[in-house]
């Protein structure tokens, strides 16, 4: 079974049902499936086959899913690209990745005319249109990837209803994630049918999600986290999705409302714009049964507020590109522990190890590591990491973690943003989570920033809600709830953070920023 062929299936069993609502329209799962069909048959016949490398470059919409699913029904292998990134580093990840097609919105064709020299792979550009007329009015005949080009449109009308897609086998590659990473260049997770399938209908099992679902699909398509909680998961449900282009909280409530959504997933930076903004009706938000949080640690006092205000569940739970990406959630059928990211699901296994890969005894910290059928295949070209990440079947998250007594797991903290204060462990969310109860504060991040007598210290970046809170009254509170080496050296007030576009705080960007000034 992958995706593409169980998507059919639930259009048949589904055909008159809405799949989507995008920006008013609504299309049902007969419609959906078949311009995924013709899609598909439409780039067969540009000349693209199974085992070519397909790049998207979009944003949420309709296009995305047509594309997604209509390249996985001829057995393409597709790159989702953020397509806010510089022309380098899509550069990098079409090179590294062998694409040979690209599909982008009509707006991109300028940067794709400055950098398609680079990409001398790239045989195809399939253009959506923003509106009926853009691509007439860009005067493409002038351009030189005008040889090359051809309209979202164009590839659907070529295409036929008729198309059956070749044999898929569930080893083959299905996506390639290129994970961000902090040193070196994106690697390519690679992803099987079987890896996205199975972790599709187990997180759909997990929580229930069934064809009366209506599932805000609001984090970035292009991200694991939306591919399989917001996107694949609720297709192979038989639910509706409520595709939202641009996170905005003033458009999530009307949203909400008008469509009485039941299921909203997001990182916990949405749930703090949520629960900030002024306007923010909990009226609104009733139709909501779950609310779902991953992507970073959700800080117990913005969960606990977020339920009380808005009388909702909060469940939240974990993952990384590389397993597709959710290993653990805290059950609905059972009590919900604030802090934890929950139990493992169906048919993953996680385990808390040390150094040398013994299993730790419950409540002792360790590196988390997992295994099941939604574990990546290996990086793309990159054998040496694949061996470094994946030891004996077991992927190594490079999270810090602890398993309680009911086989509940709490994440520490990544691994690599342990602070080392005069030979301390300190773990920057747990100095987080304690200014995070600060009534006045409305965001936080800690780091660690090279320190000459004590070799790390803590600085605590702060967004304040009250303009009147000063350093000492946090310095203050900090010394009332931790231990002194936990204790921020320097707290700096900021009007927000830097956050990458999926929504996760940067700490990294504010580190180098520190380290910079320190003097290198
Ligand atoms: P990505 O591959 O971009 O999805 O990032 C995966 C990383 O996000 C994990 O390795 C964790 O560090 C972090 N992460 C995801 N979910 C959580 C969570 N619930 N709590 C803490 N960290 C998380």
């Amino acid at each position: 079974m992958n995706l593409s062929s169980q998507l059919h299936e639930t259009a048949k069993k589904f055909a008159d049902k809405p799949a989507y609502y995008f920006m008013g329209q609504a299309s049902t799962y007969a419609e959906l499936d078949g311009a995924i069909t013709k899609f598909a048959s439409g780039l067969e016949k540009l000349g693209v086959k199974k085992g070519d490398h397909i790049a998207l470059l979009l944003g949420n919409s309709p296009h995305f899913v047509i594309s997604l699913y209509g390249a996985l029904r001829l057995g393409v292998t597709v790159i989702p690209v953020n397509p806010i990134y510089t022309p380098d580093e899509i550069g990098y990840i079409l090179n590294n990745g062998d694409v040979k097609t690209v599909v982008a919105l009509d707006l991109a064709i300028p940067l794709a005319e400055k950098v398609h020299t680079l990409l001398p792979k790239v045989e195809h550009y399939v253009f959506c249109e923003t509106t009926p007329t853009s691509m007439v009015q860009l005067e493409i005949e002038n351009l030189t990837v005008y040889p090359k080009m051809k309209s979202f449109s164009e590839v659907i009308a070529a295409g036929e209803l008729s198309f059956q897609g070749p044999d898929l086998k569930e080893d083959d590659t299905a996506i390639i994630l290129y994970t961000s990473g902090t040193t070196g260049k994106p690697k390519g997770a690679m992803l099987t049918h079987k890896n996205l399938f199975s972790n599709a209908k187990d997180v759909s099992e997990y929580l229930k999600m069934n064809n009366g679902d209506r599932v805000v699909t609001a984090l970035p398509m292009f991200h694991v986290f939306c591919l399989t909680v917001s996107l694949n998961a609720p297709l192979l449900s038989g639910a509706t999705m409520l595709i939202v282009p641009k996170f905005s909280p003033k458009e999530i409530f009307t949203l909400i409302k008008d469509y009485e959504a039941t299921v909203f997933a997001g990182v916990p930076t949405m749930y703090n714009f949520l629960y900030q903004y002024p306007e923010g009706d909990p009226d609104d938000l009733k139709s909501l049964r779950l609310c779902i949080s991953g992507g970073a640690s959700m800080p117990v006092a913005l969960l606990k507020n977020f339920e009380q205000k808005f009388n909702v569940l909060v469940s939240e739970g974990y993952g990384l590109s590389e397993a597709s990406p959710v290993t653990s959630f805290n059950p609905l059928d059972r009590p919900r522990k604030p802090g934890s990211i929950g139990t493992s699901i169906l048919r993953v296994e996680n385990k808390v190890v040390d150094e040398l890969g013994e299993e730790v005894p419950v409540g002792a910290v360790g590196e988390l590591i997992v295994r099941g059928p939604n574990v990546m295949k290996g990086y793309y070209k990159m054998p040496e990491e694949t061996a470094a990440a994946i030891r004996n079947g077991w992927l190594h998250t490079g999270d810090m973690a602890r398993m309680d007594e009911e086989g509940y797991f709490y994440i520490v903290d990544r691994k690599k943003d342990l602070i080392l204060v005069g030979g301390y462990n300190v773990y920057p969310r747990e100095v987080e989570e304690v200014i995070y109860n600060h009534p006045d504060v409305v965001e936080v991040a800690v780091v660690g920033v090279p320190d000459p007598n004590q070799g790390e210290a803590v600085n605590a970046y702060v967004v304040r809600k009250n303009p009147e809170l000063n350093k000492e009254q946090v310095l203050e509170y900090c010394k009332e709830h931790l231990a002194k080496y936990k204790v921020p050296t320097t707290i700096e007030f900021l009007e927000e953070l830097p956050k990458n576009t999926t929504g996760k705080i940067l700490r990294r960007a504010l580190k180098a920023q520190v380290t910079q000034a320190v003097g290198k």
